[in-house]
């Protein structure tokens, strides 16, 4: 898809917010919905997208939804940390295909990392749904006590 393309209302992510596909959600507010990647690049790769944005990347985002998607990210970045323990964690997105973009809905990856551990591929590798699982309910039991944007 090029940069000039259009909002496509069916993209998977659009149809996760519709509840027409399920997904492992971290957390959720007015504005933003986060779950897990299921083609994780490290333990707890985690998606963060806007629920009323039409909007493919940061290139066309509203500013009031880029404020509420980049806050949530924050709070889910430091949920993982809170509950995985990473050493780092890289926070990443993608605009257009020639960017390495496969979604066109807007969200921002948080992938924790851990020294010496290997970074898997983008989008190759699904994960076993009892891992995800697993991982779902961990990093949610931590949403909760950490906040985004102060
Ligand atoms: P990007 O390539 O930056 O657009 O990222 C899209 C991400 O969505 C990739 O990391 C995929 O692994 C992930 N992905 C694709 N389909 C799903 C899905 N149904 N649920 C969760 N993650 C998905």
């Amino acid at each position: 898809m090029s940069l000039t393309d259009s909002y496509d209302r069916d993209n998977i992510f659009a149809r996760i917010l519709r509840g027409e596909v399920p997904c492992y959600r971290i957390y959720e507010d007015d504005h933003t919905l986060a779950f897990l990647d299921l083609f994780p690049q490290s333990r707890g790769h985690t998606l963060v997208i806007p629920k009323h944005a039409a909007a493919r990347n940061i290139l066309d985002i509203a500013a009031d939804d880029l404020k509420h998607l980049i806050v949530s990210t924050q709070r889910v970045a430091r949920a993982v940390v809170a509950a995985l323990q990473p050493g780092g964690v890289q926070i990443f997105q993608l605009s257009g295909t020639a960017g390495g973009q496969t979604v066109f809905h807007i969200h921002f990856h948080v992938i924790p990392r851990w020294p010496g551990e290997p970074f898997a591929l983008h989008g190759r590798q699904r994960a076993a749904d009892h891992d995800l699982s697993e991982m779902a309910s961990l990093i949610s039991a931590h949403v909760g006590a950490v906040q985004g944007g102060g």
